[in-house]
């Protein structure tokens, strides 16, 4: 049985004495495991949700950041952009950048 071999921890790493958490430290502030994972994989270029390459945006890969639109739009009770209709088109999309000829 071969187990892909993690990476070292980039960061210090305590167990908080009242929570009994795990955490890491980074840049002077103790923040939790999940975060500090986050962080590494914005570090390596992936995604920081699922580690994953990512494409264009800040820290997401462009399936996570669509789920976390369509989450965020229903949070909201905002409904998605149709054509003609008011707003801007979604970036990315087909519709996004110039007007048709
Ligand atoms: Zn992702």
């Amino acid at each position: 049985m071969t187990q892909k071999k993690h990476p070292p921890h980039p960061w210090p790493r305590r167990t908080n004495p009242k929570t009994g958490r795990v955490e890491a430290l980074i840049d002077g502030v103790w923040v939790s495991r999940q975060r500090a994972w986050q962080l590494a994989r914005v570090l390596e270029g992936n995604c920081a949700k699922c580690g994953k390459a990512r494409n264009q945006y800040g820290t997401l890969c462009d399936r996570c950041h669509t789920r976390l639109l369509v989450y965020k739009r229903k949070l909201q009770g905002n409904k998605p952009w149709t054509p003609g209709g008011p707003g801007r088109p979604p970036k990315g999309s087909e519709d996004e950048g110039g007007r048709a000829a």
